[in-house]
């Protein structure tokens, strides 16, 4: 079946909030009526609402890093899915490896948070993704099965459909390292079989699967290629516009004529 692109940029901790307005007027500029694939800026929290507030009038939509679990209470410092769907953001990156590396966070976290968003009607953007050892010691697939079980236990097949996965393996992420298309494929076709056998075909054909890992305006166009791969997220080409807006062009040039 086909399944849209989706190309998200992960502004990670980068951009004040001119600059962050300025990169998100110069995307509306260039791509902000471009049909072809659905396009997500995720920019850090001080920033959504600026930046949504600039993309609004355009095909360009909004996503957050992060989120807490609970919807308000005395957690300083955290900020509730309310809160980021206040801000007109649609879609959150849960579980990315730098928040389970740096900020301990897990499958049982990601399963909560992923729980919470989808309660309030937002998307998530689940990542998994193995490390370097993990893959060398041919261990891929299980740690992937492990974090598909643990962060989506308790869904059913309509929470899945309102999912969005991105396949990112550790080693490729900041590191310039890509996984080769063929490598990226194995896991994606790996996670969409699971999710046939965990809940339907239907589900599985319509779920979008996006990889992500040091893509470049190079590289987008052999990864799209494959099968399931249906999309990027994108870390440090998504920071400037020339490479964000080939990498959404080249996406779907084999596709469409642009
Ligand atoms: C990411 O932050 O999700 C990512 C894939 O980063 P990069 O594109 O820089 O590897």
């Amino acid at each position: 079946m086909a399944r849209k692109p989706f190309i998200a940029g992960n502004w990670k901790m980068y951009k004040t909030t001119n600059e962050a307005v300025e990169l998100a007027g110069s995307l509306v500029k260039e791509i902000g009526k471009f049909v072809h694939a659905d396009i997500a800026l995720c920019p850090t929290y001080t920033v959504l609402n600026d930046v949504y507030k600039t993309i609004e009038n355009s095909v360009i939509t909004l996503g957050a890093q992060n989120v807490y679990w609970e919807s308000e209470g005395a957690y300083t410092g955290e900020i509730s899915p309310i809160m980021v769907k206040d801000t007109g953001a649609e879609y959150v990156i849960i579980g990315h490896s730098e928040r389970r590396k740096y900020f301990s966070e897990t499958d049982s976290t990601v399963n909560k948070k992923v729980k919470a968003v989808l309660a309030i009607g937002l998307t998530p953007i689940i990542c998994i993704g193995e490390t370097l050892e993990e893959r060398e010691q041919n261990k891929t697939m299980d740690v992937i099965k492990t974090q598909l079980e643990g962060g989506l236990e308790g869904f059913a097949a309509l929470d899945v459909l309102n999912s969005v996965i991105a396949y990112e393996p550790i080693w490729a992420i900041g590191t310039g390292k890509t996984a080769t298309p063929e490598q990226a494929e194995e896991v994606h076709a790996f996670i969409r079989t699971w999710l046939e056998e965990k809940y339907t075909s239907s589900t599985s054909d319509q779920i979008r699967i996006l990889y992500g890992g040091s893509v470049k305006p190079e590289n987008i166009r052999e990864l799209m290629q494959k099968e399931n791969i249906d999309g990027a997220l994108v870390g440090g080409a998504s920071l400037k516009k020339d490479s964000f807006v080939s990498i959404v062009k080249n996406a779907v040039s084999d596709t469409i004529k642009t």
